[in-house]
């Protein structure tokens, strides 16, 4: 008897973890992995800039966001992080974790992770991966699926499993193409935006400040109201802003394209602007003989300082501390509190790390991934209208769904 056939569209982190999942399940299955590129796991190289932060410990649902962010809630139970540890240690993952609960491979190597996830589909007879297939048409038939390849292959499968992500860096495989086939399939995708990335902003503060990080908060103003807030390190870049606020800002920002927004830097999030104008005023006591240029200097970044002090009204930094006036003080303190900047756009698809937006959530059972509306398909990781904060969720929801997906296919 022909063996039943699972066919999952993807080789990303997803991907993988539902093949192995399926495989695990039933023995008496085939599992094809059809992946587009020359190789499978290209995105994980990149992960964690090349160090691959694969989970986190303090991942709960209230990590993630979508129409339904309670939707991951199952996966991340049934697949928790104690469990996504046992399994990389399995396949010979030394893990170590560093600071707010982010692990690592011990090695450093993101490489390593994907090695390890290989040598395990290696291992598993019944799992075969095909590369450079890219699938372009599903068809729905009596049998259940037949799926094909823009140059005109076609896999036949009783169950598919779509995994092909969602549209941020696409040089690494993931171009959006899945969520076609899954619109032609009757499925509704939510609005779509670049999220975890870089912002573009007004350059004239910024482009002197390339490459300075400071600990503060960042605030998004929509239209004139405050929208969120995000705390931690801030990197100034020459087009604007980064760094892990910044991107948390960004699926916002990427929704609301077309209004006003700004964001507003605090420098010193940890005083008050009248507690700051008063070591201001101290420091004018005690620096009184130097020049504008050295105010700041022990207090904030130099240069961020003599951004501060001209944005505040000191025309040349060569003037001496004792003639700063005491309204340009106050302007000082002022800014280092609300140091504003208008938004151009996000950096892009090509440098985000997640699609905001995705496969509607309330068309798909959240204990099996199973589409309510075609049965016999399902879908896991980016791919859905979900996605997790910088630190090891989004791996983490790509596992966990990964395994829910590929366990409940794998039951026929
Ligand atoms: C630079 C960068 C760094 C990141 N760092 C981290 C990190 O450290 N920690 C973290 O948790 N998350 C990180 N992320 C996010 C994380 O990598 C993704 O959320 C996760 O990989 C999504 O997994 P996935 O399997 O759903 O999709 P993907 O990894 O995007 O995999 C989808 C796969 O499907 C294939 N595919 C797509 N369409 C088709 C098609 N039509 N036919 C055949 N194959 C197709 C693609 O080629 C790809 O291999 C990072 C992302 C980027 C871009």
């Amino acid at each position: 008897m022909m063996k039943r056939k699972i066919a999952i569209i993807g080789g990303g982190a997803s991907g993988i973890m539902a093949a192995i999942s399926a495989s695990l399940t039933n023995k008496n299955i085939t599992v094809t992995i059809l992946e587009r590129m020359d190789r499978i796991g290209k995105k994980i190289l990149a992960t964690g800039n090349g160090r691959c932060n694969f989970t986190n410990r303090n991942t709960s649902m209230y990590n993630f966001y979508g129409e339904e962010p309670d939707f991951v809630k199952n996966a991340l139970e049934e697949f928790t992080v104690g469990d996504t540890v046992d399994f990389f240690g399995k396949i010979g993952i030394l893990v170590k974790e560093e600071k707010d609960g982010k692990m690592y491979p011990y090695s450093n190597q993101a490489s390593s992770v994907i090695d390890a996830l290989r040598n395990k589909l290696y291992l598993l007879e019944n799992v075969e991966i095909v590369t450079g297939f890219d699938v372009c048409d599903i068809k729905k038939v009596k049998s259940g699926f037949e799926i094909y390849s823009t140059d005109k292959k076609m896999c036949a499968a009783d169950r598919v499993i779509i995994a092909g992500g969602g549209c941020a860096a696409p040089n690494l495989g993931s171009n959006g193409s899945c969520f076609k086939l899954l619109k032609k399939l009757g499925h509704g995708i939510t609005k779509l935006s670049p999220a975890l990335v870089q912002i573009k902003t007004t350059t004239e503060i910024v482009k002197g400040l390339a490459g300075i990080k400071f600990d503060g908060t960042a605030e998004c103003y929509i239209d004139g109201e405050f929208t969120a807030k995000e705390e931690g390190e801030i990197l100034f870049t020459d087009y604007g802003l980064s760094g892990p606020p910044i991107f948390q800002l960004s699926a916002i920002i990427g929704r609301e394209w077309g209004k006003d927004i700004k964001i507003i830097l605090d420098i010193m999030p940890e005083y008050e602007q009248r507690e700051i104008y008063e070591i201001l005023r101290q420091r004018r006591e005690i620096l009184s003989e130097l020049s504008c240029e050295n105010f700041f200097v022990g207090m904030i970044n130099k240069k961020i300082g003599n951004v501060i002090a001209k944005k505040s009204g000191i025309e040349k930094l060569s003037l001496m501390i004792k003639n700063i006036d005491e309204s340009i003080m106050r302007r000082m303190a002022k800014n280092i509190k609300n140091l504003e900047f208008r938004v151009i756009e996000t950096n892009g698809w090509k440098n985000a790390q997640v699609t905001a937006g995705g496969v509607d959530t309330g068309e798909f059972e959240r204990e099996s991934m199973e589409s309510k509306k075609v049965k016999g398909l399902y879908c896991c990781g980016e791919i859905f209208d979900i996605y997790g904060d910088c630190g090891g969720y989004n791996l983490q929801w790509a596992w966990s769904s990964g395994y829910v997906a590929g366990k409940n296919a794998a039951r026929i």
